[in-house]
This record gives C-alpha cells, structure tokens and sequence, in this order.
C-alpha cells in the first residue's frame, strides 16, 4: 500500500485535512505500522474525540476503527466515592493484574493489540493458539464491528509479569465487550453470558450490590488484600457512569517493591502515586503495619539493585516468552524494535513440544545511571 493511499484513508477517518495529518504523522503522534501484510495507524495522543491508543486497521476489504480502551478513574477513599458516583448498583469486578488487550475479528483473523494500539504478534499468536475457535465462534454471534477487552495475566509476556494460582504462565481474560467503531460497551449481564457461552474465561463478579453497601466491598477488598490480589474495578451494570477502580494495600506496595528494582526507570513515578494511595487508604481504613511496609518495599529493593551492579551483574528486566517457532521468534524481535522496547539480548533456553522457551533481558536506564554513581560518586540528580 502506498503512503498517499494511507494518508488519504487516515485522514478520511479522522476528519482531517491531509497536511495536518502528516504534521501529526511527522511528530510521531501518528505512526504507521505493519503487521504481516496488514498496514495499521496507530494515535500515540488522543486526536479529535479517538483515545489514545485507537488502531485505523487498512484491511484489504475494509478500514476498521479500534478505539483506544478509555482510562477507568481511581478511587482514594471508597466510602466517600461510591455512593456519591453510582446510580443504584454496583457491578464489583476483580481487577486482575496483567496487560490489557482488545481482541479483533480482522477479516477473519483474530489479531490482539496492546493498550497502546499495537497489533502485538506475540499475544495474538498466544491468544490464537488458546482461543481461536471460542473467538471466532463469539464474533460470529455479534458480528465483527464488536472487540474483546481483557487482561492477558500470568509470567509469559513481556510487558507485566504477575502469578496467579488460575493462570501461572499465559491465559486471558475478558472484561468487556465494546463496539470497535465507538467503545459502547455490552450491559455487564448480557457481555458474561456471551463470553462464558462460547468458553472464554472472564474476572471473576465478586459481588452486586446497592450502592450503599460499601461495607460489603471494602470487605471483598480485605480478602483480595490477604490473598494478594490486586484489587476491583466498580462498574455500573449497563454503563450509566463511569467505572472505577480501587487497588488493595499489598499490591500498592508490591508495585512499590517491583518499581523501585528499577528506581530510576519506575521507580519514579511509581513512589508518589503508590504512597498517595497508601496514605488516604490508611487514613479511611487503617493499617498499622503500612509506614514500615513502604520503607522496607523502597530501600530492599534499592539496595538489592546498587548490590547488584557492585558485584558485577547487570539490572535488567529479564522475562520468557514460548514462542511456536524460529519465524515467530524474529516477527517479534522486530516488533520490539519498532515500538523501541530495548532488548538486551536474547537466547534460545529450550526446545519443547509447545515451542521455543527464549529468554529475553530488556535494558533499564537504572543499569546506566547506578553504573556512572559507582564510578564517579556523583548523583545525577539534586
Ligand atoms: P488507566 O486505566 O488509568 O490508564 P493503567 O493503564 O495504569 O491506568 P490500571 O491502573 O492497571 O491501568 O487500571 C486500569 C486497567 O485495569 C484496565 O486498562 C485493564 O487493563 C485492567 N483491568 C483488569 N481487570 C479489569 C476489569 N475487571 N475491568 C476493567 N479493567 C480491568
Ligand atoms: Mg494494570
């Protein structure tokens, strides 16, 4: 496909003249990619009303619009929040932690794109592998203009990495069901028939209840705390208002303990965010245990970090992904070059039945800039 014929179709979508949209195009707000012999659009910023993140996928038949999936409000102080947001019920969902994925009905193939819009090769080839049929069965029951929102959680990825006794290494699950053209989402009821009809896994409904029967959730919150969980997402049952997400203590500050591995890459923006969340969950629930929980999450793993490097290793984010063969293997390493995920490098571990075990090592900054205060003692930063 030609670049005209690409700027013309993208500006037809997005109702722009064609000089803006190679301005757009020229400052990387717009990119164009490839996935196989598919040609997509991805918007890195939100342009006109289309989220960031939406995909203009030029099939060979037909242009499809895949809208960004929308970012879901956080709550701080559950009592305060709940009764004054929702209109009656309150539809309480576990929020699971892994990546989000929109699934599609390509002409066809069914293609996953990440949070940020790229068509990922190896999660749709995961995804395909597991589902292909239940996939396809659901779209032909609603038709291709509807997408499948999840979460792909378990170790085997590389973008989150997080163990669940029901999913260890690679599963998916739905959360919604949304039009592609404009993110209208099925009625809550009516998208867990469809999904658990054509047996595809969905996050588990914790509960239902009125929308003053916030001692209910803060309780449901508690167990999922105990058990490690992340937290729950709150969602009206046919979408009336915006849902919302709640987070539990151990996992504010497990992310605390993960990021600061990384204290100059996540570390960062992880530390206020995670903190503020801590400090108006203590405040309305309390947790004696919280101050010195944060303070060993943060200096553990910092230490560990700086020890790290001293004694000769390397900091760098290290996952596995189990690949179906060497063509996979090379699709995907060009796919990380061209979102510029920097990989260190990689190796084949083993050869197995279900397909290649690689271990890959992604470069983090943290490695750069601990090495430069070992050797001059200086800090980068004030
Ligand atoms: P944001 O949504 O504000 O951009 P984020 O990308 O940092 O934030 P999270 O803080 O993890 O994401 O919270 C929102 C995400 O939670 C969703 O994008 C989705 O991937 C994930 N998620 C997990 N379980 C659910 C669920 N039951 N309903 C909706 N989203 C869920
Ligand atoms: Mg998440």
């Amino acid at each position: 496909m030609f670049i005209e014929e690409v700027l013309r179709k993208t500006a037809e979508v997005l109702n722009l003249p064609k000089r803006e949209v190679k301005e757009k195009m020229s400052k990387r707000i717009i990119r164009v990619l490839k996935y196989k012999e598919t040609v997509y659009v991805v918007l890195r910023q939100k342009v006109r009303d289309l989220e960031e993140g939406t995909s203009i996928i030029l099939g060979k038949r037909s242009v499809k619009v895949v809208r960004g999936y929308p970012p879901i409000k956080r709550v701080l102080l559950i009592r305060k929040a709940v009764p004054r947001h929702f209109v009656d019920y309150v539809v309480v969902e576990e929020k699971m932690n892994g990546y989000n994925v929109r699934v599609i009905d390509l002409e066809g193939q069914i293609i996953a794109l990440t949070r940020g819009g790229y068509i990922c090769p190896y999660t749709t080839s995961r995804i395909t592998r597991i589902y292909e049929q239940e996939l396809k069965n659901l779209f032909a029951q609603l038709g291709e203009e509807y997408m499948v929102n999840g979460e792909v959680v378990g170790v085997e990825n590389p973008y989150t990495r997080y163990r669940y006794p029901e999913a260890p290494r690679f599963d998916f699950f739905v959360f919604e069901i949304r039009r592609t053209l404009d993110n209208t989402p099925m009625p809550v009821q009516r998208r867990r028939e469809a999904v658990l009809n054509n047996n595809l896994r969905s996050v588990r409904q914790l509960a239902i209840v009125r929308k003053d029967g916030v001692d209910r959730i803060i309780d449901i919150i508690s167990e999922l705390d105990h058990e490690g969980r992340e937290g729950v997402v709150l969602k009206d049952p046919y979408y009336r208002v915006d849902s919302l997400k709640y987070t539990t203590g151990s996992a504010n500050i497990s992310d605390l303990s993960e990021g600061m591995r990384f204290f100059f890459d996540e570390g960062r923006t992880y530390l206020f965010s995670r903190i503020l969340r801590e400090a108006f969950r203590v405040y309305e629930l309390g947790d004696e245990e919280v101050p010195e929980r944060i303070g060993h999450a943060i200096f553990r793993s910092m230490q560990e970090s700086i020890r790290t490097l001293d004694q000769g290793g390397i900091i760098a984010d290290r996952f596995q992904l189990v690949v179906s063969n060497e063509d996979e293997l090379y699709e995907i390493i060009s796919f990380f070059e061209e979102i510029k995920a920097p990989i260190v490098s990689y190796r084949v571990k083993e050869r197995t039945p279900e397909g290649l075990i690689v271990e890959f090592l992604k470069e983090k900054e943290t490695d750069h800039q601990v090495r430069k205060i070992l050797e001059t003692g200086i800090s980068p930063v004030d």
